[in-house]
């Protein structure tokens, strides 16, 4: 999945779930049942050179800036307007953890500072957990995980 639904369902958790130490792993996990909804993304269907050229690039880092956007704003949300440190902490966390496992495959796919043994796992297990789908749907489905998760974020906190 894109990363901004991603920190949606991860955001989502950390409301519902106060536990820190139960929701931060449970918002990993959630990353790959995300990935197991038929989705469409950047990477989807593309070689290995595709990936790392073109539009492609600007539209993850597009979507790196939403993703991170997002998680900031509801973090800010739930420390300035609902004055809830914890809160604000868990959501911070939970975001981080829910787009870990893609922000891990980073250097496999950039070939930034060659490839450590995390980003080599952490892509080889990825890219066996992927769900494509083609256009509309491929996005339709993001948008129902993403306001399905708005939802319990909005009935929890608001
Ligand atoms: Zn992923």
């Amino acid at each position: 999945m894109l990363l901004t639904p991603h920190v949606m369902v991860g955001t989502a958790i950390a409301v519902a779930v106060s536990n820190p130490y139960i929701a931060v792993p449970l918002a990993f996990a959630s990353h790959f049942l995300g990935d197991l909804v038929p989705h469409w993304d950047f990477f989807s269907n593309t070689t290995s050179e595709e990936k790392t050229k073109g539009w492609r690039v600007l539209g993850v880092m597009a979507d790196l800036t939403i993703g991170v956007g997002l998680g900031a704003m509801f973090t800010f949300f739930a420390l300035w307007k609902l004055q809830n440190t914890p809160l604000a902490l868990n959501i911070f966390l939970c975001g981080i953890a829910s787009v870990l496992p893609d922000v891990l495959i980073g250097p496999y796919v950039y070939r930034t500072n060659g490839v450590n043994f995390l980003s080599y796992w952490a892509h080889k297990i990825q890219s066996k957990m992927q769900f494509p789908a083609p256009l509309p749907w491929g996005i339709v489905s993001q948008i129902i995980v993403s306001l399905a998760s708005f939802a319990v974020i909005a009935n929890l906190v608001l």
